[in-house]
This record gives structure tokens, C-alpha cells and sequence, in this order.
């Protein structure tokens, strides 16, 4: 059995869920949908892309013109990497070239 999960998307305006109207594929990487806000006190209709920014496991089948990059399902915010260690010499380079 699989589990699958739809992609929630709320209003920008009030924050209330919404209802994707149509959407269309744009290119290999992107799709387009126009949003309608479910909150009839609000109203709201805006777009969305839906953006394929990286690969998490190749294809069995790859496209030889698809260039993503090849990641984990969620990238180190930024301050999570390591601190630079206190002998690395790019530091004393950066000192000197500002
Ligand atoms: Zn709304």
C-alpha cells in the first residue's frame, strides 16, 4: 500500500487552505497552477510554480538533457554546516585580500 500525500498549498492573503483551479505543465522541470483561496471571505486567486530543483535518486530511465543536481530530500539550512576549522589557511586569505 502506498502512502501518498497531496501538496498543500495556503493563501498568501489569509492563510486558509486553496483549491488548484487548473494547472499546466511548462517545462520538463516546472508547472504552473492558479490557485483559488477556499475562504470565501477572502478570494484570493495567484499562481504557483512547482519547480523540480534537485534529484534525490536517478531515474532508472535518466534524461541525458536533464541537468539537476543530485541531493537529500532537505538541504542544510545554512548555519548548519561545520565551522571552518581555526588552522584552515583560507581564513589567513581572507584576512589578507579583505
Ligand atoms: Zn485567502
Amino acid at each position: 500500500m502506498s502512502m501518498k500525500r497531496s501538496l498543500h498549498v495556503l493563501c498568501p492573503e489569509c492563510g486558509s487552505r486553496v483549491t488548484c483551479r487548473t494547472s499546466e505543465q511548462m517545462t520538463r522541470t516546472v508547472r504552473e497552477g492558479r490557485m483559488l483561496c477556499d475562504n470565501d471571505d477572502c478570494g484570493c486567486a495567484f499562481v504557483v510554480h512547482i519547480i523540480a530543483v534537485r534529484l534525490v535518486v536517478r531515474g532508472l530511465a535518466p534524461n541525458p538533457e536533464l541537468h539537476l543536481p543530485v541531493g537529500r530530500w532537505r538541504e542544510p539550512a545554512n548555519d548548519d554546516s561545520p565551522p571552518r576549522p581555526a588552522n584552515d589557511d583560507r581564513i589567513a586569505a581572507d584576512l589578507v585580500t579583505g
